[in-house]
């Protein structure tokens, strides 16, 4: 049985659960036959699985199995389910915490990651009449490539803003009175900053929505109304993965992100024990993409912590939410001094101050301790103030350095504003 056959058996309204159990099992059926990689790791499971507790045990997919499958079996590995000739699109993990995957998708797929656009442009009211601007560098990084296709299917005009200055970006975005931007968080902070010092006014662009990614500011109220303050535009927040597929989005309640549970099926596990957390608490993002037969991915660990919630959001949306989107990176947590540190914790404290432009975080070894300075550009007078709500909100006391203004880096795509010298 291919893909192709099992799709119309979804034409029917049914609980969102049943529906994708459904989806799950001839996902399941699919790859123990076609998918060399699962067959292998699931080989001996009964199916059907009905439900969670079902579901609960199979194995985990991992990132470092996907990297491991990869080496072995170069340059794809085996989680690709159909010939290469099938495959038309090529993308690969930005690699910044290892090896980069390389991930091809068929026709099929990619029309899938176009579909679960659709649902993050929904969500932001993005209609036909809008004209996109991407401001992305369209290298092999999935970024928004796929916000792209999504754009076109939905109807609207899309301008790809690759291999350009900020400065040209923004002429086009003012020329083509571009209504969307689409960028990292970082990325829009940026083109503000560009904006003032070429005496562009923002606010006179017809730029009304600014969908974000790559980064969790889009969520973080802080960076999020310097962003908004700065554009004079509402955000919205987008998160998705190349492994894994475009899975989360904002609503106009702006108060997290929504799992699209249509496409996928979402647990919250404890990172070191790997069962399920309670109400309320923090833990690790595990996934399954329902509709991507040509890279599949089944409980998936994403290393994006969130906050269990069985709360619904107020938008009226049903699908499964996530307080404040994402809250850390598993790989990014830092302890220092015995406290639990993400980076974004200390973005979201920096951001509320609109004097300081840019920041780095560096970690560091001294008298074998582990430290953290904070250098930013910003005028010296909030330093004291910047200085005491870091410390009244991470329990912690953090060194602070004043740099010379434009001399830490700026960024187009993920940024990269953690600096880590531990030797211990
Ligand atoms: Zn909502």
């Amino acid at each position: 049985m291919t893909a192709a056959d099992l799709y119309p058996l979804y034409e029917t309204e049914m609980k969102l659960q049943t529906y994708q159990f459904q989806r799950l099992n001839q996902l399941l059926l699919f790859t123990s036959n076609h998918n060399y990689f699962y067959k292998k790791k699931f080989r001996g499971i009964r199916l059907p699985v009905n439900g969670y507790d079902d579901l609960k045990k199979l194995p985990f997919t991992t990132k470092e199995e996907l990297v491991e499958d990869q080496c072995q079996h170069s340059p794809y590995g085996r989680n690709h389910s159909y010939p290469l000739s099938s495959y038309v699109e090529y993308h690969q993990t930005s690699g910044t915490t290892g090896n980069p995957i390389r991930i091809l998708d068929t026709k099929e797929s990619w029309s899938w990651w176009s579909k679960c656009w659709q649902e993050v442009y929904r969500s932001s009211g993005v209609t036909d009449r809008d004209i996109i601007f991407i401001a992305f560098s369209f290298g092999p990084f999935i970024g928004f490539w796929a916000g792209y296709e999504g754009g076109k299917e939905k109807g609207c005009v899309v301008i790809p803003g690759g291999g350009q200055s900020s400065k040209e970006r923004l002429t086009s975005i003012l020329e083509n009175k571009a209504s969307v931007l689409l960028s990292t968080p970082s990325y829009a902070l940026r083109l503000i900053e560009t904006a003032k010092e070429n005496n562009i006014n923002l606010f006179s662009s017809a730029i009304k929505k600014i969908i974000t990614a790559g980064e969790p500011g889009g969520s973080i109220p802080s960076v999020r109304a310097a962003i908004e303050n700065g554009w004079g535009a509402k955000v919205f927040d987008h998160v998705g993965m190349t492994e894994i597929g475009a899975y989360g989005y904002s609503c106009s309640e702006q108060k997290g992100l929504h799992i699209n549970e249509s496409e996928f099926i979402a647990e919250v596990i404890h990172p070191e024990t790997g069962s399920a957390v309670q109400e309320g608490e923090r833990g690790e993002l595990v996934l399954t993409n329902l509709g991507r037969y040509g890279y599949p991915l089944i409980r998936y660990r994403t290393g994006d912590i969130v906050i269990h919630s069985n709360k619904q959001c107020e938008c009226g949306n049903y699908y499964q939410f996530l307080p404040n989107g994402i809250v850390g990176r598993k790989d990014d947590m830092v302890i220092i001094r015995g406290i639990n540190i993400f980076p974004q914790s200390i973005e979201s404290i920096i951001r509320e101050f609109d004097d300081i432009k840019e920041f780095r975080i560096v970690y560091y070894t001294k008298d074998d301790m582990n430290q953290i300075k904070v250098q930013v550009e910003g005028k010296e007078e909030v330093i004291g103030d910047l200085k005491a709500l870091l410390r009244e909100r991470l329990g912690l006391r953090v060194e602070l350095e004043v740099v010379e203004d434009y001399t830490l880096p700026r960024f187009e795509m993920k940024s990269r504003r953690v600096q880590d010298l531990r030797t211990s």
